[in-house]
């Protein structure tokens, strides 16, 4: 099998026609010696999308489907896919025609040129609000600012990897999945192709402000260990400094006998305190709570049908 293809499905039925159609038209196209899959991966929808993948595998054998329990999220249904990908090379497209299918070839061809990952990245976004926008800019920044890998800037999870990069992947345990993040940090010759992302097809986005969130703290804890340096810091300089004024409370009480009675520096001193704590212990948690998912030990998914084989174990080495 020379090329996978993963697409995630989130109440996507306004939609998966034309991506289908779409790619077909891209991927017929292509030199694809060993022919290609289409991995459809429904996770828990509550629309008609599982019916439309059923209809579309029973015509074309290519079409593999994989439908969850319920949903699990974006990078759980992609790692899902990846897990039973058996193409050479793997690409990774969302279902709402955002990224367009017609830049396959050139990601391929670089792929070919030697690379192990190509990346899309986008140049320009259409459609999307501007807090999204916004939101997005400032946390591809702060996290390459935080990070030691480095993770590439207004990229998302559009890009194609080889067999090499599949395999890295699949050893890697973590629950709290950040694709583009582990990809980063498995490392190899990686490049990229600029492209400006489209609107979305039809429907809705899947992806909530809550589900942002939590994809951004797990990108952060993931891969970086400087918030807790933080907490740890702020401490430190909170500290220093309620010293600094605890000595020259006890200079005003016992030698210049000149003190007023600080109600509003009490108030403000015990409240920025309170507020230091209570985000440093934040802080902690949200890493104790990605180790306590972690030690659980549950598998990442439930699957309650599909037409892939289950993966093969992985063989060590290259
Ligand atoms: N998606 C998913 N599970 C979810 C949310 C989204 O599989 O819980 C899929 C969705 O169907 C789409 C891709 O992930 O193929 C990207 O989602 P979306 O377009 O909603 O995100 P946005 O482009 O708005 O960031
Ligand atoms: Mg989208």
């Amino acid at each position: 099998m020379e090329l996978s293809v993963i697409v995630p499905i989130y109440n996507e039925e306004a939609n998966i026609a034309e991506v289908y159609r779409r790619l077909l038209g891209v991927l017929e196209a292509m030199p694809l010696p060993g022919n290609f899959e289409l991995i459809f991966v429904n996770d828990g929808s509550r629309d008609h999308s599982f019916t439309l993948l059923l209809a579309l595998a029973e015509r074309d054998t290519r079409v593999r489907y994989i439908d969850f329990s319920r949903n699990f999220g974006h990078q759980i249904a992609v790692s899902a896919g990846l897990d039973r990908a058996q193409g050479d090379a793997v690409v990774i497209i969302d279902a709402d025609l955002q990224d367009p299918p017609e830049l396959i070839p050139q990601l391929y061809s670089k792929l070919r040129e030697g690379y192990e990952v190509v990346y899309a990245k986008r140049r320009s976004r259409q459609g999307e609000s501007v807090g999204k926008r916004l939101t997005a800019r400032l946390f591809y920044r702060l996290l390459a600012g935080i990070t030691h890998i480095s993770i590439p800037v207004d990229t998302g999870d559009f890009r194609i990897i080889s067999h090499k990069v599949v395999s890295g992947l699949r050893l890697m345990p973590e629950q709290n999945k950040f694709l583009r993040g582990q990809i980063s940090w498995i490392g190899y010759r990686q490049t990229y192709v600029e492209y400006d992302r489209a609107e979305r097809g039809g429907g809705a986005t899947g992806y909530t402000y809550r589900k942002m969130i939590r994809l951004a703290l797990d990108g952060i804890t993931g891969f970086s260990d400087t918030p807790l340096k933080v907490a740890t810091l702020g401490g430190f300089a909170v500290s220093g400094v309620a010293f600094l004024v605890a000595l020259y409370t006890l200079y005003s009480r016992f030698i210049t006998h000149d003190y007023q009675p600080g109600w509003a520096s009490l108030m403000v001193s015990i409240l920025f305190l309170g507020g230091v704590q209570l985000i440093s212990v934040g802080i902690i948690g949200e890493y104790i709570a990605r180790l306590s998912a972690n030690v659980r030990q549950r598998p990442l998914y439930l699957i309650s049908a599909t037409n892939t084989t289950s993966p093969s174990p992985e063989q060590p080495g290259p």
